[in-house]
């Protein structure tokens, strides 16, 4: 069967990152979490005392730091060699990977990455800008999308499962606050790449989305392997 690229951008809670490793790990692909990649540098700036709101020195500090992707079983995330998988997931990461993700070099630097990874096919790689400006020219592009109550939801009982209890009010209004500086910064803001299949997950199971994209990469790698016999 053909390998292809697949590309999932969404905002944070749409089911885009569990969809996208699900499907990797049903078509043997490679996962790539583009997500985790500004975190593990969000991680690095809070980490380093570095003010994140002083771009010279997050990018300085960017040019000097290591991430890496390990796939095999579940996805590992690298900081200069140290695994921070769990790490990556916290509030004060959370909500300062938007204002480190604006910067334009620190997003060179992870879009370069990006691309050699991504560059051998049989991949599956989610983020926010991955069909518009990191694999503009990806197989299958998909933006997945959900109900701003229902994302609340999902990322409140993935912060309780992590020990930290927050009201669904104070998980709104970050959530808000995210997609607001996601899309509307100056490089690579959030939205919908052309040609991109749109997919609300509102009222869908995992299982369902993880099929729908499924049915997707079958009909395009039939449609190119008999494109490639004629
Ligand atoms: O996907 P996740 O919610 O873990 O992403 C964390 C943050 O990283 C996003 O809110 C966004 O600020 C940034 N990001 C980005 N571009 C990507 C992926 C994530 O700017 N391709």
């Amino acid at each position: 069967m053909k390998r292809i690229l697949i590309a999932i951008d969404g905002p944070a809670g749409s089911g885009k990152s569990t969809t996208a490793e699900l499907v990797a790990r049903r078509l043997g692909y490679v996962y790539i979490d583009t997500g985790a990649m500004y975190r593990a540098m969000t991680l690095k700036v809070l980490n380093s005392n570095v003010d994140p709101a002083d771009e010279a020195a997050v990018v300085e500090l960017a040019r000097a730091t290591s991430i890496s992707l390990v796939n095999g079983g579940e996805m590992r995330v690298l900081l200069d060699g140290n695994d921070v998988t769990e790490a990556i997931r916290s509030e004060p990461v959370t909500n300062n990977v938007s204002l480190v993700s604006s910067y334009p070099e620190v997003r060179q630097l992870m879009v370069a990455e990006q691309r050699k990874i991504g560059s051998k096919k049989g991949c599956v790689i989610d983020g926010r800008d991955i069909g518009t400006v990191v694999f503009p020219d990806a197989d299958l592009k998909f933006y997945i999308v959900a109900d701003i109550m229902e994302r609340a939801r999902r990322r409140q009982e993935e912060l309780s499962a992590r020990g930290e209890e927050l009201p669904i009010v104070q998980v709104v209004r970050e959530l808000k606050e995210r997609d607001r500086k996601d899309s509307t910064r100056e490089t690579s803001p959030l939205r919908k790449a052309d040609g991109a299949i749109e997919i609300d997950t509102t009222k869908l199971t995992i299982n369902e989305q993880v099929e729908i994209v499924l049915n997707y990469v079958n009909e395009v790698t039939m449609g190119q392997e008999e494109m490639q016999k004629k």
